[in-house]
């Protein structure tokens, strides 16, 4: 998707998928896909339509999304659409390969559980960052996590 100059967007107007999918320089299978996850779309409209203001709002979500890539520190959350940093600082390894390793951790924010891939050679360097977790507690319901909330600092990590 290229980006997108949002003054081009007439909120107060209507848009077709296809009118969407021209301006986006996307197919209209992605505005469809867009509707899904969150675009509103006009109410029993067929074709569906959407209006400017929604989708305006929603564009510009996903580009200031997209604008800020995570910092090593943190974790995209899907669920905030931003990244976020692990609640407590508590990560854990949940699959190392050869190649890839998962990190699993619960968004600061919303405790939702997010992942992050890394590299395994780079594995060390990530797990220095935060306090990696033993797999015993994974299993644990995200309500009784522990708020772990010490003042432990990563060096070199100010703020
Ligand atoms: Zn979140």
């Amino acid at each position: 998707m290229r980006k997108v100059n949002l003054q081009r967007i007439r909120k107060s107007d209507s848009y077709t998928t296809g009118e969407i999918a021209e301006m986006c320089g996307v197919t209209t299978g992605t505005v469809l896909r867009w509707i899904k996850i969150g675009l509103q779309r006009i109410d029993d409209s067929f074709p569906f339509q959407v209006y400017g203001e929604d989708l305006f709002s929603f564009l510009n979500k996903e580009q200031k999304s997209r604008k800020r890539p995570c910092t090593p520190n943190e974790f995209y959350c899907c669920k905030c659409r931003v990244p976020q940093r692990p609640a407590g600082q508590i990560v854990t390894i949940a699959k190392v390969n050869a190649h890839m390793a998962t990190l699993r951790a619960h968004c600061e924010v919303c405790t939702a559980q997010t992942y992050k891939f890394v590299a395994s050679r780079n594995l060390g360097f990530f797990l220095n960052l935060f306090k990696p977790e033993t797999t015993s507690q994974q299993d644990l319901p995200q309500s009784s996590v522990p708020v772990v909330n010490t003042h432990s600092r990563v060096g070199g990590n100010h703020e």
